[in-house]
């Protein structure tokens, strides 16, 4: 069996369309027009690639777009009172600080000050919260992006038996619980592995649907894996550089062998990376809604 190849960039494509026909009904009908505030603190390059990435995506959607670009040695207290403001704007209805934050800042209370209604990331406990009891206002980027992969590839996760390799806060606990729910597009049985799982290959080969979020090239091979899976690699590592110096990036999971077995399976790059992005703009639509109350 090879299989069949799910691509984010399609998919995101698809969901580009139906979002902007949504943004010119709000523009029209409303007069709303959604809002996004990105901060970058630091010059990290992988994070700007990011920033620039979700800055071209707002304005290809005519989404309003504000980029605040902050020095490395910015303090904790400036970051904040930054976020403060965003929090007051009433023409941004979402703010994504980019991770990770210099050490010197504190991760966590940056995230916690940005208003849950504007926290189109889905990071802030309240929004962790209701996504745990079934009542999300925003679910978080990529797991979200992994379930339309899914949908919309026609993929059955009902009844399946899912498998996430990786429990972050950002990727592993909230795909296992949005496919959880007791919802259509989920309600499946969850297995959730991570470093203390005894015997990792013996959930792997279990699962209708594979799920891996471990950031280790590899971490997945074909012996892992049953005949008909289906393979979403979040893994995005860089393993080397070209001749011009750009990075080659690879999944976690090996994907020629792998997707000699599989039913289907996402490559990266061009699988989970262009779903997220498209995700973070369906989210800021959402704010800007919930701000009209028209959602
Ligand atoms: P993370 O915070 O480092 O978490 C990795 C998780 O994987 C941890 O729970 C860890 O277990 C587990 N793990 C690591 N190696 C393992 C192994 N060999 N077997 C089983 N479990 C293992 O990473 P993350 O933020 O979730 O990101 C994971 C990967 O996805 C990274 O490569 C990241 O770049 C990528 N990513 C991509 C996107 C995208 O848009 N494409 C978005 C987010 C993340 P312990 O908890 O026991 O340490």
């Amino acid at each position: 069996m090879t299989a069949q190849i799910i691509s984010g960039t399609e998919i995101a494509k698809q969901i580009r369309e139906e979002l902007k026909q949504e943004i010119t009904e709000l523009k029209e009908k409303h007069n709303l027009i959604p809002g996004l505030a990105t901060v970058l603190v630091g010059e990290d390059p992988a994070s700007q690639v990011y920033v620039g990435q979700k800055e071209k995506a707002s304005l290809a959607l005519s989404i309003y777009s504000e980029r605040h670009d902050l020095s490395a040695d910015t303090s904790e207290e400036e970051l904040l009172s930054l976020i403060d403001r965003l929090n007051k704007d009433p023409k941004i209805h979402g703010i994504l600080v980019q991770l990770p934050l210099p050490k010197h800042i504190n991760e966590t209370r940056v995230l916690y000050a940005i208003d849950p209604k504007k926290d189109v990331d889905g990071f802030h406990p309240v929004n962790v919260g209701k996504l745990m009891i079934g009542e999300p206002d925003y679910l978080p980027c990529t797991p979200h992006g992994i379930q339309q992969l899914l949908i919309r590839s026609g993929v059955k996760i009902e009844g399946s038996e899912v498998v996430v390799v990786g429990r972050s806060n950002i990727v592993g606990k909230p795909i296992a619980n949005i496919l959880l729910q007791k919802k259509e597009g989920a309600n499946a049985t969850v297995t959730v592995c991570h470093t203390g799982t005894r015997d990792i290959s013996f959930h792997t080969k279990r699962a209708d649907i594979l799920i891996v979020a471990a950031g280790k090239p590899k971490a997945i091979t074909a012996d892992m894996v049953k005949e008909g899976v289906v393979v979403i690699d979040v893994g995005v590592n860089r393993i080397g550089k070209t001749a011009e110096g750009k990075a080659i990036l690879a999944g976690d999971v090996d994907f020629e062998a792998v997707k000699e077995k599989a039913k289907a399976i996402t490559p990266v790059p061009g699988g989970v990376g262009p779903i997220t992005i498209i995700m973070l703009m369906l989210n800021t639509v959402k704010a800007a809604k919930l701000s009209a109350g028209l959602a």
